[in-house]
């Protein structure tokens, strides 16, 4: 028997399919922690469920506590982020976003900002073009590995902290030094015993903007889509190293040549 009903602002970032017709859904709660529910009957396509409990939708919810998982009783929806799935470029750039969310948010964790950041993203994303979306992407990993305790230091070298002198544009193709497992770029000095490989210049610059900047100027200002999925890449090494396993739909959309 269901328990005790609250309500529930948050974005839905996962479905698997439980029984016949029912979902288990993860979501990104307003406050910041994972909350996995069962939206029973909401696969039949008379479910008043459907359409309304899509990755992406932000939704205000009505739950019921249950034993194992809660239970999601209403869904109303307040964004439902159309954009993001309008296309394949969007849907592709869209979806490691949702991933990381899933993967860095804890049940019982609060973390606001987390939920204030995904919310962001994801209306930047579906207003901006594909190679917006893939920046806001870009971004998004950037920013969320950081409020997640794991910030790369891009500009000064992570061992010594001296600031790194290299001209993002006469030497945009100039590699600097970056360690995932040191957390950043490492200097001449202090390459011994670092498994330092080399990132070009202008991609370290890039992910500094990309890290230091407000969705708006992210959209605005993007990158070549070059660019920004090579500072996908390095944030694909950075969830391998730093969360243990690296996030499959980052891996989908180097491959699918969608963009
Ligand atoms: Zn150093």
């Amino acid at each position: 028997m269901a328990g005790a009903t609250y309500a529930l602002r948050a974005l839905v970032l996962r479905k698997t399919k439980l029984a016949e017709s029912d979902l288990i859904v993860t979501l990104l709660a307003e406050d910041g922690r994972q909350v996995r529910a069962v939206a029973k009957g909401a696969r039949k396509p008379s479910s008043p469920f459907s359409s309304r409990l899509e990755i992406f939708c932000e939704v205000d919810l009505l739950m019921a506590s249950g034993k194992n998982l809660d239970i999601v009783k209403e869904a109303r929806l307040v964004d439902a982020h159309r954009g993001l799935t309008a296309d394949m470029e969007h849907a592709a750039a869209a979806a490691p976003m949702a991933d990381l969310a899933a993967r860095l948010c804890q049940p019982g964790l609060e973390s606001p900002k987390l939920f204030a950041l995904s919310s962001s993203a994801f209306s930047h994303a579906e207003r901006a073009d594909a190679q917006g979306a893939a920046a806001v992407c870009a971004a998004y990993m950037l920013k969320a590995f950081s409020f997640a305790g794991f910030r790369p230091s891009l500009r000064r070298c992570v061992v010594c902290g001296a600031l790194l002198a290299f001209d993002a544009v006469t030497e945009s193709r100039v590699g600097v030094r970056f360690s995932v497992a040191e957390g950043g770029a490492v200097c001449d000095s202090c390459l011994l015993f670092s498994d330092a490989v080399r990132v070009p210049a202008e991609v370290l610059s890039w992910a500094d903007f990309l890290l230091m900047s407000t969705f708006d100027a992210v959209a605005r200002q993007a990158p070549p889509v070059r660019v920004s999925f090579e500072v996908l890449h390095v944030c694909q090494s950075w969830a391998r190293e730093h969360l243990g396993s690296r996030i499959k739909s980052l891996e989908f959309l180097f491959v699918s040549g969608v963009f």
